[in-house]
């Protein structure tokens, strides 16, 4: 951060902090924020840890959730009141307001100082401490790497670590997607070092399924999806009515994606569902084809290179006859890639 000393001096006294993340959260975005909201404690801060909507119950293990406050309509007031009395706000893992929906214009609008810490591409420019690094794999690891220029290192206990490892652990795909280096893993084992326990962190995330979500994903793998060879691209579309059907949870579509991906000689990757109010996308790519300029063109999105999302006002029929419309154009980049 460039400003770090004037953000240290602005936190030599206790502050009303609010730390806030985007809208559906995983572990990065839940992961950084509580990291961040326990660090800030520790140091005398009052914090309030305040998500745009409900997350997955697998994150509900990570220390401080407890006092996570998830905004839903019926919260709008007393919402609104934390982010007005607040002396700073924290906006993590994201960059562009929009992204956390009915709260975007009270953040906007609030007296606080605002900092921004995040790794998505084409950030807009709405706070005065920045730390934003796209080579980055995760924002928890930004966090970390805030605390120590605050010069904080030591304060970083078993909870915060534990935390921090999460997000880094998961925006890596487990250190397997091509944004992990050698500073994720040094910054991984430093977490390690502090208390952080790789193979809980990783049961708790990874290996805690509802039979719900299991079983939505052998009826999703087994009769939607559908691979395009023609244009080296999967996707998999599910309905409202087959969320319910299966009694599904926040989160139960969560790395779905993935499998499209993985299908031999798959370059992209689509899921497309039906949400509450609108309809969601999520995409992966391979190599140098990227589906955050794709989300951002065609769905109101952003994201990564190789792993973004998008949302549409359409019905999930005519998104997807939109998305199918699109291939044609980028069927040459598609077959082009090794
Ligand atoms: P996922 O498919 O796992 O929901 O998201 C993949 C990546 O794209 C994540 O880094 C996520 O934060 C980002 N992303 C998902 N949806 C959107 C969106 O609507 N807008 C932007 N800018 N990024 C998104
Ligand atoms: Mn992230």
């Amino acid at each position: 951060m460039d400003n770090a000393l004037a953000l240290q001096d602005y936190l030599s006294k206790p502050r009303k902090v609010l730390i806030t993340t985007h809208h559906k959260p995983d572990a990065d975005a839940l992961g950084s924020s509580l990291g961040l909201a326990g660090y800030l404690k520790k140091k005398g801060h009052s914090v309030q840890v305040i998500t745009p909507s409900d997350y997955p119950v697998f994150l509900a293990w990570m220390p401080g959730n407890e006092e996570v406050l998830a905004y839903d309509k019926s919260k709008a007031t007393l919402v609104n009141e934390k982010v007005q009395a607040a002396d700073i706000i924290f906006c993590l893992d994201f960059s562009a307001l929009g992204r956390i929906y009915d709260m975007a214009d009270m953040v906007r609008q609030a007296p606080a100082k605002k900092v921004m810490v995040d790794h998505h591409l084409e950030p807009e420019s709405f706070a005065e401490f920045v730390q934003w690094d796209p080579s980055s794999a995760s924002t928890a690891q930004l966090i970390y790497k805030l605390i120590l220029e605050l010069g904080d290192r030591a304060v970083i206990d078993e909870n915060i670590a534990s935390c921090l490892y999460a997000g880094l652990m998961t925006d890596t795909g487990g250190f397997r997607h091509n944004n992990t280096r050698h500073e994720e893993f040094l910054i991984a084992s430093e977490l390690v070092a502090m208390g952080a326990n790789p193979s809980r962190i990783s049961k708790l995330v990874y290996e805690t399924n509802t039979l719900t979500r299991l079983r939505l994903m052998g009826y999703v793998l087994s009769e939607k999806l559908v691979v395009l060879d023609e244009y080296k691209v999967a996707y998999i579309t599910i309905t409202e009515e087959e969320l319910k059907r299966f009694g599904s949870q926040t989160g139960d579509t969560e790395g779905l994606v993935n499998y499209g991906l993985s299908v031999q000689g798959v370059k992209m990757a689509a899921l497309i569902y039906k949400r509450k109010d609108d309809v969601k996308l999520s995409f992966r790519s391979l190599g140098n084809f990227s589906v955050s300029e794709f989300s951002r063109a065609h769905f109101e999105g952003g994201g990564h290179k190789n792993a973004s999302g998008g949302q549409t006002k359409l019905s999930l029929e005519e998104t997807l006859q939109k998305f199918l419309n699109l291939l044609p154009q980028y069927k040459e980049q598609l077959n082009s890639l090794d």
